[in-house]
């Protein structure tokens, strides 16, 4: 059982029951999660290189809220952080929307997501720089979620950290000792006042009212280097529900199964079938909003610094992978008939209608 079957079969329903809440960008990531692998209009041309053996596999389509097409995306990410790993201990702080704003999330998701990363990323330079530990530039890394273990929504961004800060001025690189980054308590108190001011008097939004005193920041230890980040992708990365985790479509209801923050638990949450479509492409972010932003020294931007911190430090005697920046991960098949890798010779377009069988249209 998978979303997309889900999808599939509930599709008219859904359209029926939730016309007014699908936006623009859930009927896109619909559409491509419909035709991911099944459109034989385009296709991709393999051959192989041991024998003459050549195939032609449907496209994936690539979007990011399709649970077909995850994986490459966490791994893709992980290539990618690996190459900007300092050896130093990682923290992950994490800056929670409250619940009564949530309602504008939901109305203006472009708006609150972009107030919600710069608020949070220039509070945490500011801690940065008034640590006695630190007192410099740091760089760090943020990843939105937007939903609980229940798949509610539930705004909130990642920041991973790793705990080390470069001095421009002395050229020198400091790190932070002990198992200690900031406040948790501090940094939740100016996290609430910037964003509030944020949204009141620069965006000129109007809040709603019971809006809580106490906001939550969380601060946790990761660990150190390497398998810090494997644990952090493998957390941060998910999509917002593994099709593993979908139980089962019976007579119109949908039963998955989730692990209760509190109790470590694993509960199983039951509902319509349309209602439990619409609670997953909630998530959909609008299109073009960055879910991940890389913040100070792992900028891409930076990338040169990066290099020489990191080669200061191998000088110095740090053990650490210097792992040079990976591209995209390239894609491999491997021959039904030989098992010699296939090379990837461009994507076909079939035009059945004129006659014509394919023409290949791009090469790489
Ligand atoms: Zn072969
Ligand atoms: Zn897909
Ligand atoms: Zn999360």
């Amino acid at each position: 059982m998978t979303f997309i079957d889900i999808l599939r079969d509930h599709l008219d329903e859904f359209n029926q029951v939730f016309d007014q809440q699908i936006t623009t960008s859930i009927r896109q990531a619909i559409y491509a999660m419909l035709t991911c692998r099944t459109n034989t209009e385009r296709a991709s041309h393999w051959t192989c290189q041991g024998c003459a053996h050549h195939a032609d596999f449907p496209l994936s389509c690539g979007h990011r809220s399709c649970p077909q097409c995850q994986h490459n995306t966490t791994t893709d990410w992980l290539a990618k952080q690996q190459a900007k790993l300092f050896p130093v201990e990682y923290y992950m702080v994490t800056f929670t929307l409250p619940f009564e704003l949530r309602v504008i999330a939901k109305h203006q998701p472009e708006l609150m997501y972009q107030a919600m990363f710069s608020v949070a990323a220039s509070v945490l330079k500011e801690f940065a720089k008034n640590s006695k530990q630190l007192g410099g530039d740091i760089g760090f890394t943020g990843v939105l979620h937007t939903h609980n273990r229940r798949r509610d929504l539930h705004p909130h961004i990642h920041f991973i950290i790793p705990a080390g800060s470069f001095d421009k001025d002395k050229k020198q690189w400091h790190k932070s000792k002990g198992k200690y980054l900031f406040n948790a308590f501090n940094l939740a108190k100016v996290w609430r006042s910037r964003l509030l001011e944020q949204l009141t008097n620069k965006l000129d939004i109007k809040l709603p009212e019971g809006i809580p005193k106490k906001w939550v920041v969380d601060c946790q230890h990761i660990g150190k280097g390497l398998p810090a980040l494997k644990y952090l992708s493998r957390y941060l990365y998910r999509g917002v529900l593994p099709d593993k985790n979908i139980i089962s479509d019976i007579n119109g209801q949908v039963c998955f199964e989730y692990q209760d923050s509190q109790t470590q638990t694993t509960e199983i949450r039951t509902l319509p079938a349309v209602k439990f479509l619409y609670l997953i492409l909630q998530h959909v972010l609008p299109k073009g909003l960055r879910r991940v932003r890389d913040y100070g020294l792992l900028q891409g931007r930076c990338r040169k610094l990066r290099q020489q911190i990191q080669l200061m430090l191998a000088v110095a005697g740090a053990v650490f992978p210097l792992v040079h920046e990976v591209k995209r991960a390239v894609a491999m098949r491997a021959c039904p008939c030989c098992h010699q890798p296939m090379r990837f010779m461009g994507i076909h377009k079939n035009n059945y209608g004129n006659g014509r069988t394919t023409s290949l249209i791009t090469t790489t």
